[in-house]
């Protein structure tokens, strides 16, 4: 699918069974929410994000009843056919617990550090230095993750006295900027000496807002071959959250910057934590880097549609669509590329859907009450009445048996697309 995007070269690092790096496609992660130590909640909700897509997921790992609880949560995850990789993310206490619990040091499949929540001094430099060997010695990879709230202040204070005594001292932000890129990359320099090889290392260095996250990585990018984790932390809420992480997430992934990702979205109450899995796909699909769900375009109706019968066959389309997939991905391979459109009236209507794989043109306000569908481009039925809804579903369902099921693969070959110039 990537025409256009050239992915920067990096090191090629496996987490679990999943591969990272620019030969591999832009991973998608998550985080749970769940206390870990509740370990039939969090496999539970583990399970719910690796269903909808999640290729690694992240938990907490942050007192010694969660570390004591994470082999459990690998064992009910496998005993439910789920084999997402786990990553552990440990602050503080890191080396405290890898050293007590060796069940959950090799029940997780990557250690995220964050070299600014380890420990002052010497006493850091420990605990950094046990946390690298024990990956090494359970050959786990390391995602060495700083973060602007927690970022090495002895680090920032000698940045910052370096940089009051320069020739030509630079603005604070920038000095706090490669503050970060120096903490990440010291910290890989370190691991490395302390025996981790640097084909077990991933870096990212995560900030809120936008424009400095976009600068960030383009320098970092530029500063090393290690495999780059993309994410806004504390992005925010609703739309907030998602346009500016995508916002920053889509410059930098256009210049062919990052190999995995996650959208920081704090769930609404009543949110499903899936939203920011769902979120994550839908960036990298609607920028061509990968193909998850089939997506579904509607037009954003107008007032030549009054009903908001085609915004919920929308929704209810493309929700069928999601949930299909665990079982579909398997049965129905190259089902994720199908384009369905499903259009409030015919000024765009017919044209869109004959674009599209699969397409409903719905009757506006005053216009004949039936809906014609196309299918590969050419009109193949007209639905009228009350169930349109449904029928529309039974059409796709049998499109999607025949186009990619078992012997499929012949009439997709044969597709041909009347592309229309204009529709009116
Ligand atoms: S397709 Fe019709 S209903 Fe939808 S936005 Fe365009 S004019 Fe309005």
């Amino acid at each position: 699918m990537d025409a256009t995007i050239k992915r920067r070269k990096t090191l090629q690092v496996a987490v679990g069974h999943v591969m990272v790096g620019s030969e591999h496609p832009v991973m998608v992660q998550s985080m749970t929410n769940t206390d870990t130590t509740d370990a039939v909640a969090t496999a539970q909700q583990v399970f719910e994000l690796a269903q909808v897509g999640s290729e690694v997921v992240r938990i907490t790992v942050n007192s010694p009843e969660a570390a004591a609880r994470v082999a459990e949560i690998r064992q009910r995850l496998d005993d439910m056919g789920c084999n997402v990789p786990l990553v552990g993310d440990f602050h503080f206490n890191g080396e405290r617990l890898l050293k007590d619990y060796p069940d959950c040091a090799r029940a997780l499949g990557k250690y995220r550090i964050n070299p600014g929540n380890v420990g002052k001094g010497a006493k850091g430099d420990e605990k950094f230095a046990y946390m690298i060997r024990a990956a090494a010695e359970y050959g786990k990879p390391v995602r060495i993750g700083v973060n602007w709230g927690s970022l090495d202040q002895a680090l920032l204070a000698r940045m910052l006295d370096m940089n009051s005594r320069a020739a030509n001292p630079q603005p604070l932000e920038v000095v706090m900027r490669e503050a970060l890129i120096t903490s990440a990359l010291e910290s890989a320099d370190k691991a490395m000496e302390l025996g981790l090889p640097a084909n077990q290392i991933l870096l990212s260095c995560k900030v809120s807002n936008v424009q400095d996250l976009i600068t960030v990585y383009r320098d970092l990018g530029s500063r090393c071959a290690f495999p780059l984790h993309l994410g806004l932390t504390e992005a925010g809420m609703g739309s907030k959250g998602i346009v500016a992480s995508s916002a920053a997430l889509a410059v930098l992934l256009q210049e062919g910057i990052g190999d995995t990702i996650r959208i920081s979205l704090t769930p609404q109450p009543g949110e499903a934590r899936t939203k920011e899995v769902v979120v994550a796909q839908e960036l990298l699909q609607t920028m061509g880097l990968r193909s998850f769900t089939p997506l579904v375009t509607a037009c954003p109706g107008c007032g030549r549609t009054t009903s908001t019968f085609f915004q919920e066959l929308a929704d209810s389309i493309q929700t069928f669509l999601r949930e299909q997939m665990p079982v579909w991905r398997l049965q129905y391979p190259g089902v994720e590329d199908m384009k369905v459109a499903v259009m409030g009236c015919v000024v765009n209507g017919p044209g869109e859907s004959k674009l599209a794989d699969i397409g409903i043109s719905l009757p506006g306000t005053g216009e004949v009450p039936v809906a014609p569908v196309y299918v590969d481009g050419q009109k193949d039925v007209t639905l009228k009445g009350d169930n349109i809804a449904q029928d529309f579903r039974a059409i796709v369902e049998n499109y999607v048996q025949t186009r990619y099921g078992e012997g499929g693969a012949k009439r997709r070959e044969g597709v041909t697309r009347t592309i229309p110039i204009r529709q009116l």
